[in-house]
């Protein structure tokens, strides 16, 4: 598992500190699930919503400015293989 690549970074609109998160949504079972970044222009799909066949699905971290509120979003690189 990859320990802590992001370092300290502040915002670039107001150079507030920032937060750590994540971009937290609801599935359709209403359970609380991190958001993703999926690969290419999104098509959807009659089983998954949108398809996701060979698409890099990535983790989104979510900085969030202390100053001004400001979300700043990162995908977080792949495990390495
Ligand atoms: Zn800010």
């Amino acid at each position: 598992m990859a320990s802590g690549p992001i370092a300290e970074k502040t915002c670039a609109g107001c150079g507030g500190a920032l937060v750590a998160g994540s971009l937290a949504t609801k599935d359709s079972y209403y359970q609380v699930a991190a958001a993703q970044w999926l690969e290419g222009v999104p098509e959807k799909s009659i089983w998954s919503g949108l398809k996701t066949g060979g698409r890099l699905l990535l983790p989104v971290a979510s900085y969030c400015c202390q100053s001004c509120g400001r979300l700043e979003l990162y995908a977080e690189p792949p495990e390495d293989v």
